[in-house]
């Protein structure tokens, strides 16, 4: 039998829907949400993600700005500015771009920030409220990428999930949001044996590597649920996820493209934690 091409869950579209959505919620507010993203320094990727960032909130009717610091800036100066942002009462969310220079402590800048204003889901607190079954603010892209898993018709209670990747930001936090959702989880990394074997093994395979299109296409059990969270940029200059897409497609039941899959959701995301993390200061219901 031949094999049908995956469905393509289009990231762009779902990501537009939601950003509606909440732009009429803050509409019908007496007040605007505020958000202020740091960036240090002039990484021309950054600079890209901020843009993009500032431009949605903008759009959503949020009070947003970016405050572009230096990148010789010492840590001791942006935890003052972070400071000033956790006392500021018309901000709501706070993000600070990632990476950052070296002479700064990513977990030291991590930590000062007021957790209810962590609109990345990064805080210790907030880790720790995801990890007991309290979710607060859960970081961007795990909550994107199960906005698409549901908008795609996923059913996830006892599907076989596998999380390829286990970072701070992206793998941990996608495994405890999966197993909330009652998948039965596997975390994979750079150790785990047989890579391939345990993707075949999967209902649900969400890549986030950072290596271009590492998975291949019979690695996918057929009809599987792909969602490719790698952004990998090819010599060329063409944009690659961690997955080889044109090969995934004929395996998957259902896939994301990169660009326009999780990219889109993300920054979704991040507006609907910085609304609810509005309601929330003012002890309004979400
Ligand atoms: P990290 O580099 O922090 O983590 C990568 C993870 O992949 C690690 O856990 C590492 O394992 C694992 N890994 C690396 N190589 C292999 C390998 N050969 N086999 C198996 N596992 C491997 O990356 P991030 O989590 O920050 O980001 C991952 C990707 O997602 C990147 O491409 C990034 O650009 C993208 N991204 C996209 C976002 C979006 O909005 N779409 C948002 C954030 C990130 P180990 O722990 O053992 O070292």
């Amino acid at each position: 039998m031949a094999a049908v091409a995956a469905r393509i869950i289009d990231g762009k579209a779902v990501a537009l829907r939601l950003r509606d959505r909440i732009a009429e919620r803050v509409a019908a507010l007496p007040f605007q949400p505020g958000l202020r993203v740091v960036r240090l320094g002039d990484d021309p990727a950054s600079g890209v993600y901020v843009r993009n960032k500032d431009r949605a909130a903008l759009a959503a009717g949020f009070n947003s700005a970016t405050l572009h610091l230096p990148a010789d800036t010492s840590q001791a100066a942006l935890l003052d500015r972070i400071a000033e942002l956790n006392a500021d009462r018309s901000v709501d969310g706070i993000l600070v771009q990632l990476p950052l220079p070296p002479q700064i402590r990513q977990e030291a800048v991590v930590d000062a920030v007021d957790p209810a204003k962590d609109v990345d889901g990064f805080h210790p607190l907030n880790v720790g409220l995801l990890a007991t079954r309290q979710p607060s603010l859960v970081p961007c892209t795990p909550k994107g990428v199960m906005h698409l898993l549901r908008e795609a018709g996923v059913a996830l209670p006892g599907a076989r999930a596998l999380v390829l990747g286990r970072s701070q930001i992206v793998g941990r936090p996608m495994l405890q949001v999966l197993l909330d959702a009652d998948c039965t989880v596997t975390a994979a990394h750079s150790r785990t044996r047989n890579l391939a074997a345990e993707c075949r093994r999967a209902d649900i395979v969400i890549a986030a590597v950072g290596r271009p299109e590492m998975v291949r296409g019979d690695w996918i059990a057929p009809g599987a649920a792909v969602i490719d969270v790698g952004i990998n940029r090819r010599p060329d200059g063409r944009l690659v996820g961690d997955v080889a897409f044109a090969e995934a497609v004929g395996h998957a039941g259902a896939i994301t493209p990169v660009p326009g899959g999780v990219g889109p959701m993300t920054i979704a995301c991040l507006l609907e934690n910085t609304l609810d993390a509005a309601l929330r200061r003012r002890g309004i219901q979400g």
